[in-house]
């Protein structure tokens, strides 16, 4: 078994690095949960990745457990992807005319997600939800909409209540900056609470646009929907003439080759209205993007009313990106990501419970994370009771040996096509030590 890295606390470099960002950026970062606050010490800086590996700052090599939060799910520089690049690049690198790229793009979008009738690129998952709901709010003439608590669609203010994610991480109710106007017509419930649902729609009838949803929420930590919840959603969606949306932003192109719908909805018989996808679909660009039913999506600029536009959108290097990812995302790459799943959260859980410590390895395909509880976690109060304290001497160890985590409790694994045989002895050498750290953690 390869011998783990020993890494020392202090990380010079990136120390250095992030002294500097923090007199340009507030905190340091442009994304808050790089900023290591849930775990504390110096966010790593990285300077390359290769396969399933990353390089700091300090010259450090670390097997990467975050895959730039998703996206980068056949390793990082792959070459397929690395060429299409250079190839896109020298032509130009943004027209705002249309262009070839988007069409293969969403070409390849709909031709994997059966219910996607038409699509429309963006260059954030932000982006796809705020759009996806401001569609859904011009198709129905209704202003309401329901989200559960934990579930986390980008920082669209109508969006930021009872968020998961960086919002989780840090502990924000919600954030300063959202009036109530904005969040006023949000209706947040708890997840896989159906019947919570037909209350709201029995309470404001006629009045919600939509429902949405993570398709398989990762941004509380790992907590699958239980059997016939989205199913369920549809149905109440449907008999209230309500859309039901599926955000893919995080499980899309990931979680099977048509992401969650092709996990779940489609093996149940029914389709979401629309759907938001971003990470993968970008290979490590900024591209993201919503899509549906061809008759709501008529309702968008130039074809309808509802306005939705963007400088970048579409941009020739993102989805030339995009593309040769997708494309090289097969039923062989899928069967690889779900084995290294599998075999890494094996690996942890027995060191876990090799130390006595208590804990739930939750999954949805390939995507999964711990939660240190020793009770099942369906929602996001349940998530909120896990002893996060050991999650934080858990990571300091695995980090200390080379073996880079999310850095909190409340996120997703991830895992690529390219996690090999040495990245995976990496990690089971180092899981000893740092289950027995997060065994002896005590809360601060
Ligand atoms: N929706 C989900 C489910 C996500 O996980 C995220 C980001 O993590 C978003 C939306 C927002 O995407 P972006 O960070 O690209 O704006």
């Amino acid at each position: 078994m390869t011998n783990p890295k020993s890494y020392p606390y202090e990380a010079p470099q990136s120390q250095s690095l992030f002294d500097r960002a923090s007199a340009v950026t507030p905190g340091g970062v442009n994304s808050p949960v790089r900023a290591f606050r849930a775990v504390g010490g110096t966010p790593r800086f990285m300077v390359s990745g290769t396969g399933p590996y990353l390089t700091d700052a300090d010259g450090r090599e670390y097997v990467d457990l975050v895959c730039s939060w998703g996206p980068m799910i056949l390793g990082h520089a792959h070459p397929a992807v690395i060429e299409a690049v250079q190839q896109a690049v020298v032509r130009g690198t943004s027209f705002g005319t249309p262009g070839e790229g988007e069409v293969l793009l969403g070409e390849e979008i709909v031709d994997r997600v059966a219910p996607v009738e038409q699509v429309r690129l963006v260059s954030s998952g932000t982006e796809a939800t705020m759009s996806a709901i401001r569609l859904a709010r011009g198709f129905t003439g209704r202003a309401k909409i329901v989200k559960f608590a934990g579930c986390y669609h980008g920082h669209v203010d109508a969006l930021l209540a009872a968020a998961g994610s960086g919002v989780a991480t840090l502990g924000l109710p919600d954030t300063p900056g959202v009036t109530g106007a904005q969040a006023g017509d949000t209706i947040v419930l708890p997840y896989n609470d159906l019947e919570a649902v037909r209350a709201a729609f029995a309470a404001h009838p006629g009045q919600i646009a939509c429902v949405i949803i993570e398709a398989s929420p990762g941004n509380m930590g790992v907590v699958p929907p239980l059997p016939g919840f989205n199913k369920g959603l549809s149905e109440l969606c449907r008999d209230n003439g309500a859309l039901f949306i599926s955000d893919e932003v995080m499980t899309g192109f990931r979680t099977s080759k048509s992401g969650w719908y092709g996990v779940e909805a489609a093996v149940e018989g029914w389709a979401p209205d629309l759907l938001t996808f971003g990470k993968v679909m970008g290979g490590g660009f900024p591209a993201a993007a919503f899509g549906g039913r061809a008759d709501v999506m008529a309702y968008l600029a130039p074809a309808g009313p509802v306005y939705q536009a963007g400088t970048l959108s579409g941009n020739p290097i993102a989805t030339a990106a995009g593309l040769a990812q997708l494309v090289n995302c097969t039923d062989a790459v899928y069967e690889k990501v779900d084995a290294v799943s599998a075999e890494i959260s094996a690996l942890v859980s027995q060191a876990l419970t090799k130390e006595g410590v208590a804990h739930r390895l939750q999954n949805a395909s390939n995507m999964f994370s711990v939660f240190f509880t020793d009770r099942p976690v369906t929602n996001y109060d349940e998530a909120k009771q896990q002893e996060s304290f050991r999650f934080t001497a858990f990571f300091q160890s695995m980090l200390a040996q080379g073996v880079y985590l999310p850095p909190s409790a409340f996120e997703s694994w991830f895992v690529s096509a390219a996690h090999d045989e040495r990245a995976i002895e990496w990690i089971a050498a180092a899981l000893p030590a740092a289950a027995r750290a997060a065994a002896e953690a005590r809360p601060a």
